[in-house]
């Protein structure tokens, strides 16, 4: 802990397969940190007690002054009620987690509730590689291809809370469909499912040689460390996510304007070297030099989605000030 940080927030990032939790300074160092499994399985009120317990605690091995607690959610969340909608890797079509988890806390601790992906890019904005940047995109690859959006230093949650919803533009309205009922959305390729999918159509029409040929089935992680071995086929399927990757963010470039777009997300990071000229290339073809003179594509580096949640909590206390308060 540094000595001149007085105040703390605590942030919860409840994910399909874990919760993560961080105790976090004003000036952004990871005070405490914990996961534990989320096991949606087991229920709502299930996940709703391990939130709690893992509020309790941080704020019980602690003696600074916490200021609130932010908690990212995947799913639509309307911040203002706290309230989750169809939240399908939960198993959640509507769940009041503001009011479940305050129930459950009664310390008169200011809660506030935001969807993980925008609550990642205020990560990225406070203590990220978004500081500095008024303007940038975060996108996130993972089981999904989420995103968020700080514009003009705010953050963008648009008219019912479904902004930067990057994975489901549809980039080929005849390809393949989609968990959401469209067909051919980025993330049938953009995401962990669809990189592989997308590497076994290559396989089946190509007769390059792979190492991938030798597997009954392979993951994304296994084609990230098949790619690092230079792999021609590997890396060529990771180059047509890129490519994917960059036709939404040229979208993003023309409507935005940003200077830096942050690439998130587990397989978002594994596999960024291996995509970010494919997407550079593809902005460079779909969009106008004058939209992106200042962009940059970078690799986050937040060690947990939990720092961001917490800046939930600064950010909600104070705005847009928030930066320069803390910076
Ligand atoms: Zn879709």
């Amino acid at each position: 802990m540094t000595s001149s940080s007085k105040k703390f927030a605590i942030g919860i990032d409840i994910g399909a397969t874990k919760i993560a939790s961080v105790l976090l300074s004003e000036k952004g160092d990871v005070i405490a940190m914990s996961k534990v499994a989320t096991l949606p399985a087991e229920g709502m009120q299930s996940v709703f007690n391990k939130v709690a317990q893992e509020i309790k605690s941080l704020m019980q091995s602690f003696s600074g002054e916490v200021i609130g607690v932010g908690i990212g959610s995947p799913g639509k969340v309307d911040t203002t009620r706290g309230v989750v909608y169809d939240a399908v890797n939960l198993g959640w079509k509507e769940a009041n987690l503001l009011e479940g988890i305050s129930r459950r806390i009664d310390r008169g601790l200011p809660i506030w509730v935001g969807k993980d992906t925008n609550l990642s890019a205020l990560g990225e904005y406070f203590f990220g590689n978004g500081r500095g940047y008024d303007d940038f995109v975060y996108a996130s690859i993972g089981s999904g291809l989420g995103g968020g959006i700080i514009s003009g230093g705010q953050l963008i949650t648009g008219s019912d809370w479904y902004a930067a919803d990057l994975g489901h533009i549809s980039i080929d309205p005849n390809g393949l469909p989609c968990v959401c009922g469209n067909n051919g959305c980025a993330e049938t390729i953009v995401s962990g499912a669809g990189l592989v999918e997308l590497t076994k159509g290559i396989l089946a029409e190509s007769s390059v040689k792979s190492l991938l040929r030798d597997y009954e089935h392979f993951a994304s992680e296994d084609i990230i460390l098949t790619a690092q071995s230079g792999d021609e086929l590997a890396l060529f399927a990771l180059s047509k996510m890129g490519q994917a990757l960059g036709v939404v963010l040229s979208a993003c470039t023309a409507i935005l304007n940003p200077s830096r777009f942050i690439i998130g997300g587990g397989l978002g990071v594994a596999s960024f070297n291996f995509i970010v000229d494919a997407i550079d290339e593809e902005i460079r073809k779909r969009t106008m030099i004058s939209s992106r003179q200042k962009l940059n594509i970078v690799r986050s580096n937040l060690e947990t989605p939990a720092v961001g949640s917490a800046c939930l909590a600064w950010y909600m206390l104070l705005g847009n000030t928030l930066k320069k308060k803390l910076i």
